[in-house]
């Protein structure tokens, strides 16, 4: 408590994404409009152990609905893993006046919010990764801004691609998920898509090379998700197995940035909202996330167990409009 108002920490952890400074502005709002002190954390769980934080006002999160990455910073924290430096965090907040503390981040971030829920201080996790890969929520922040700025780019690549009847082999990110790939392999008509979950080997891409070819196409993009690897050699391998003329092109840390697109940036605001009004009724140890296009809350322990796979439904698709 700070002059007998609550004071809600917020902090973002792990990779950055697109959206995530729109659910910062939103956790700032809502606390301000309920009468609470927002404390912004800056670079992740190291803003608690080095009592890196200030208070927020509305005008500190004007103008950053649009503003890629985080105004908070974020960071891997090694410190963390360790009982006793969680315990010198959860000493640092209490000590600052925290009664509750939202974390956006993936997986790992949440973590660290039990933890400290746990020791006392409740904490509520927000979905913040492109990745899509968290396994108790449909839906990402971040995701939809990192998916348009592949498209993006790789509707370029098809416009050279095809002045060359050329291959282009595509390397998004994911991590160890193939969901970024997945739909935006879809949306840009890649004759193959090729994911950790659903691995096609080097003869399987060439057949639909070659099927693609049959049916009139002279131009192929093959979109590959960053944990199946090796992207130049499976494009070495295809141009050696077809004879055609393939590039493989890495978009690596361009997916990362950007303005966040209307998606992001309303799923980010209602989180941001949601996770607020938890900890004002004194509710921690859970994470915010959606299911059937609502925004529901789960306990961190449950959600960390949960696993999601991908849409099938959607390869079968993409198999069936080549
Ligand atoms: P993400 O949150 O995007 O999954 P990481 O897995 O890198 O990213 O986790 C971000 C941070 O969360 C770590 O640097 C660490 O500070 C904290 N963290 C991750 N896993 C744990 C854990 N098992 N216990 C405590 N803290 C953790």
């Amino acid at each position: 408590m700070i002059d007998g108002k609550k004071c809600i920490g917020i902090l973002t952890s792990g990779g950055d994404a697109p959206g995530m400074n729109d659910a910062i502005r939103a956790v700032v709002r809502t606390a301000l409009h309920n009468d609470m002190i927002p404390m912004g954390i800056i670079k992740g769980y190291n803003g608690l152990l080095e009592k890196n934080y200030k208070i927020m006002d509305s005008a500190s999160v004007s103008n950053i609905l649009k503003k890629g990455g985080t105004i908070l910073f974020t960071a891997r924290c090694k410190e963390f893993y360790e009982a006793k430096y969680r315990e010198i965090a959860y000493q640092n907040a209490l000590e600052a006046g925290m009664d509750g503390l939202v974390v956006i981040g993936g997986d790992g971030s949440y973590n660290g919010a039990r933890y400290l829920s746990e020791l006392g201080l409740p904490c509520i996790g927000i979905p913040g990764t492109i990745d899509n890969d968290i396994a108790c929520t449909e839906y990402t922040i971040g995701f939809d801004t990192a998916m348009n700025t592949i498209v993006e780019a790789v509707d370029r690549l098809n416009d050279t691609s095809q002045s060359h009847l050329r291959c282009t082999v595509v390397e998004v990110m994911g991590r160890h998920a193939g969901h970024m790939a997945l739909n935006t392999g879809v949306a840009c008509g890649a004759v193959a898509i090729v994911t950790e979950e659903a691995p096609l080997d080097i003869n399987q891409i060439c057949e639909r090379i070659f099927h693609a070819m049959e049916r009139g196409k002279h131009h192929y993009i093959i979109m590959v998700s960053e944990g199946v690897g090796e992207t130049e050699r499976m494009a070495r391998d295809i141009q050696s197995l077809t004879g055609i003329d393939t590039r493989a092109s890495i978009l690596g840390h361009v997916q990362r940035g950007g303005s966040p697109t209307l998606r992001d940036r309303v799923v980010a605001s209602e989180m941001g909202n949601y996770a607020v009004h938890l900890l004002a009724q004194g509710i921690g140890n859970r994470v915010v996330a959606m299911k059937d296009n609502k925004i529901v809350d789960y306990d961190i322990q449950e959600a960390l167990q949960m696993k999601k796979g991908l849409d099938m439904n959607l390869y079968r698709v993409m198999e069936e409009i080549i």
